[in-house]
């Protein structure tokens, strides 16, 4: 049985039209399905019973399920969702005064091995269909609504506001998935949300990179955390593929359709790794062509990572350099610890299938 949510409305009208319905159907089912979150076709009243039944029988509507909701003391949420029953990935929503931000994520696991980062770390074992990703959209968006009791109120006073692809896996990886659930987000029969408001993290795919800017252009963070090459091959080692110097001209690339104009580059403050006044200074001149703003990270730790949060001293100073530099920096609070739902944290369950040959491979496929 096909399952709807894996259709963006170009996909869905086509649906229909091959079931010899007419392709106007597609924008009724998005509003019901994503818009106001109905799952049920027999609920669905402006569409006619003959065709409620026949959809009953082609066609479901039907979420990954939820495993665990857990909040945070700070308001933060993480639920942990089952993408089949020996893996999960997860979700994290982070309120703020002005915005409410969810985490996704698009795969389970990630192939590309970034030292510092616990879901590298585990290895990769599957892509996320397109059900699943835009699943925890619609997990947590009725989740929160119920919490908040903000069901009566219209969309536009949403309580996630903002959405950014940065939970487990690497977005551009998945491209395919990735880009048919950004499109259903963007959608005004569906999320309706704003190209600014969603933003895509990349370790920097360039090939990817350069097809997003013309299938979907989102804002765009790019995780740099090194500011040479040799360091870079280390702790993200995809860079020996792509380069510094090829990630930056991307990066302008990409600049000419982002609906920003600047790309964040998030750096994770690693002790006495990347981390030092001539880290700084070297980072200032390899960006300095790249319209751009920064979000330092700090490390967030987890068992056996072997590394360390860097001093909150050389944090500020190195912030300061690159803000004299002339550059917008932030430097990114921790939120949910008490959760294990901060940025690098993420784990859910995944059981490794990939031997190290396929991941090379795959890595090469990139
Ligand atoms: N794969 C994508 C998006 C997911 S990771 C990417 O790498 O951009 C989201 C962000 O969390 C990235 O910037 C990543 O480098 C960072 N991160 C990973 N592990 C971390 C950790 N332990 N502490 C802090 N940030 C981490
Ligand atoms: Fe994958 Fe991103 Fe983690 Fe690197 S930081 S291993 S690309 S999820």
């Amino acid at each position: 049985m096909v399952n709807l949510l894996n259709f963006n409305q170009p996909q869905l009208a086509q649906w229909f039209a091959e079931m010899g319905e007419k392709p106007f159907r597609a924008k009724q089912l998005m509003r019901w399905m994503h818009h106001f979150g109905e799952h049920d076709f027999e609920q669905m009243t402006d569409i006619a019973k003959v065709l409620r039944e026949k959809l009953a029988i082609e066609a479901e509507i039907t979420l990954p399920t939820v495993q665990l909701e857990q909040v945070s003391n700070d308001g933060t949420h993480k639920w942990l969702i089952g993408a089949d029953t020996a893996n999960s990935i997860e979700t994290v929503f982070i309120p703020e005064d002005d915005r409410g931000t969810l985490c996704i994520s698009s795969q389970v696991g990630c192939a590309l091995e970034c030292t510092f980062c616990s879901t590298g770390r585990q290895g990769f074992n599957r892509n996320l269909s397109v059900s699943e990703i835009i699943g925890q959209l619609a997990i947590a968006n009725r989740s929160l609504r119920l919490e908040t009791g903000y069901d009566m109120l219209p969309i536009s006073e949403r309580i996630i506001s903002n959405v950014v692809m940065m939970g487990m896996g690497e977005p551009l990886a998945n491209y395919d998935n990735v880009v048919t659930a950004m499109q259903i987000m963007l959608d005004d029969s569906a999320y309706g949300l704003s190209r600014r408001r969603l933003t895509l993290s990349t370790s920097g795919l360039v090939p990817a990179m350069d097809r997003l800017k013309e299938d979907c252009p989102v804002a765009l963070a790019v995780s740099l955390h090194a500011p040479n090459d040799a360091l870079r091959d280390v702790i993200v080692p995809i860079n020996k593929k792509y380069p510094l110097k090829e990630l930056m001209a991307a990066c302008n690339r990409y600049l000419e359709k982002a609906p920003r104009d600047f790309v964040t580059f998030e750096y994770v403050m690693l002790d006495g790794i990347n981390d030092t006044v001539e880290h700084a200074h070297q980072l200032v001149a390899l960006v300095k062509n790249v319209s751009c703003k920064f979000n330092l990270i700090p490390f967030n730790p987890f068992p056996n990572s072997g590394y360390g949060t860097s001093k909150a001293v050389n944090i500020k100073t190195f912030r300061d350099i690159l803000m004299q530099a002339g550059y917008v920096v932030t430097v990114r609070k921790t939120r949910g610890e008490d959760i294990d739902a901060a940025c690098g944290q993420l784990a859910g369950k995944v059981l490794d299938k990939t031997k190290r040959v396929a991941k090379r491979i795959s890595i090469e496929a990139i």
